[in-house]
């Protein structure tokens, strides 16, 4: 565990609604804030990024919509959870903020929607957004837009999210902070014979057999679901581990090697990374461009596709899209997410990237294609 976490340089941590919310129903549970985010200042001091999500808008929002704490998530009607959670989103985040400003550090509140990681061209915006805040040395503190989420789209639960925000930003680990230190052998509330199983190198249907489907108090998805989303992840090249976080400094526990603190499930060999897997779910080019043979090099040698290398754009995408890309002959070499639109495109073929501001009229992308977006 040890190891995982000291490699580890983009970890997504995921915080359960039980951790956050304090002794009174409607605030959130300072001294646990304050002790993650001076775990969090620790890591980041060793130079890893770190992006939370956290549950607990609708947890921090009941008292004010009369929902008493022995209802379960899944029967609060939907337009009821929506208001409790534009409630409460105000006091979770605002626990985060004034624990992490105890530390110096500046937190963003990102709510984000099933459509943001789906859509390609949300994806690229939420991403590029993330991206821009973790180099300007700030803490994302995501959530779903409860608000304008729809019962169908919903994730239901965060522990999806924080894989598929993982998938996005290319994190290498997702922490979840949870109520319990991770899968055993039966349900150990029921079964006191239940064995910890410390690590997993590859998951089995025996490992979800384990996990069953209770799903206690507060929370939304269980273990059930965190299996699912140490499936997506692991499948995606990210570790992903699952530890008690009801402790104040959890995170720093887990440092601390016990065996018995947490499980691991390992990212498991890919010949695909993470983004060429979401590539692969999203592909269907909508367009292709041809480059030119320094273009190719550039490739050829890990850079990425500038609008300079390009000879000819053809069909008709949008910002987002994934088109194909081409040697002049023909040849097909790869594909990505184009960062502008065909017309857009069409426009700075052959130009300097320093040029595009005064072509286009507006500062976008220096690359056609970034690395990160392109398989070959
Ligand atoms: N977004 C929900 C909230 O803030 C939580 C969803 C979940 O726990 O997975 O209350």
């Amino acid at each position: 565990m040890k190891l995982i976490l000291e490699n580890a340089k983009l970890i997504v941590i995921k915080i359960g609604s039980v951790l956050v919310r304090g002794d009174a129903l409607d605030q959130a549970n300072q001294p646990w804030m304050d002790a993650l985010a001076q775990d969090i200042r620790t890591l980041r001091d060793q130079g890893k990024k770190i992006v939370l999500v956290s549950s607990g808008g609708v947890a921090l929002g009941r008292k004010a919509l009369n929902i008493a704490s022995d209802i379960s998530p899944s029967s609060i009607p939907l337009a009821k959870k929506q208001a409790a959670s534009a409630v409460g989103q105000y006091h979770l985040f605002n626990g985060y903020f004034k624990a992490f400003e105890k530390q110096g550090i500046t937190t963003a509140q990102v709510l984000l929607t099933m459509s943001e990681t789906e859509n390609r061209r949300m994806n690229l915006n939420a991403r590029e957004t993330l991206h821009t805040l973790l180099e300007s040395g700030i803490v994302p503190i995501i959530n779903e837009n409860d608000t304008v989420s729809t019962e169908e789209i919903r994730f239901g639960d965060n522990d999806r999210l924080s894989v598929r925000v993982a998938q996005m930003i290319l994190a290498d680990t997702v922490v979840i902070l949870s109520t319990t230190d991770g899968l055993y052998t039966d349900n150990p509330d029921t079964n006191t014979q239940a064995e910890h199983i410390p690590f997993i190198d590859g998951l089995t249907d025996e490992h979800t057999q384990m996990a069953g489907d209770a799903i206690a108090g507060l929370s939304t998805g269980g273990m059930k679901s965190k299996i699912e989303a140490a499936s997506a992840a692991t499948k995606s090249g990210i570790n992903f581990i699952i530890t008690d976080g009801q402790d104040n400094h959890a995170l720093s526990h887990l440092y601390d090697d016990q065996a018995k603190i947490a499980t691991l499930f390992a990212a498991q060999k890919c010949d695909n990374n993470a983004r060429k897997i979401w590539l692969g779910a999203h592909m269907n080019p909508k367009g292709s461009v041809n480059i030119d043979d320094g273009a190719l090099s550039a490739l050829n040698s890990g850079k990425s596709l500038l609008p300079v290398g390009i000879k000819s754009v053809s069909g008709d995408f949008k910002r987002g899209d994934v088109i194909e890309i081409k040697t002049l002959s023909g040849d097909k070499i790869g594909m990505g997410i184009s960062a502008y639109n065909a017309d857009d495109a069409r426009r700075i073929i052959g130009v300097n990237s320093a040029k595009i501001h005064e072509i286009l009229g507006y500062i976008g992308r220096t690359e056609l294609i970034h690395r990160n977006d392109m398989v070959l």
